[in-house]
């Protein structure tokens, strides 16, 4: 936990339990929850979470650049650290997401220049090995 709170002072958040067990769902690998999904997760352990505090948390995170939303094919916006900058692959079928370590790098086209680009959301989407085996399976 401790941990946790240095992240938040480094990125200048005011370490609250609150802050640090919402900071602690995002650490874990592959999360990339929802506010309602990080909500029912810890309300068992603050009774006093709403979901407007997991949002509001979520907005200051990412203000401070400590997390940033996710542009994946959802509804709902979903959030991962901003440590990290990396690409997506969402499967199309079983909607699961995948993180890779490398990001390919792009560049803003010219005609973007004028505006002030700030990210930049990398999205693959398709069918993944475990789907794909799986309807190669029934069509043998
Ligand atoms: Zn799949
Ligand atoms: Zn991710």
């Amino acid at each position: 936990m401790e941990k946790h709170a240095d992240t938040l002072r480094n990125h200048g958040i005011k370490p609250s339990l609150t802050r640090m067990l919402i900071l602690s769902y995002l650490t874990e690998e592959g999360s990339h929850p929802t506010v309602e999904e990080i909500y029912k997760a810890l309300i068992g352990t603050i009774p006093t979470l709403s979901k407007t505090t997991v949002y509001n948390t979520l907005h200051l995170f990412t203000q401070k650049k400590l997390a940033r939303a996710v542009m994946l094919k959802d509804q709902e916006t979903r959030y991962d650290l901003a440590a990290h900058p990396h690409a997506h692959f969402q499967c199309l079928e079983c909607n699961t997401v995948y993180d890779t370590s490398a990001f390919p790098q792009l560049s803003a086209p010219e005609e973007f220049l004028k505006h002030t680009v700030e990210d930049v959301s990398i999205l693959f989407t398709g069918l993944c090995q475990s789907c794909r085996e799986k309807s190669s399976h029934i069509e043998q």
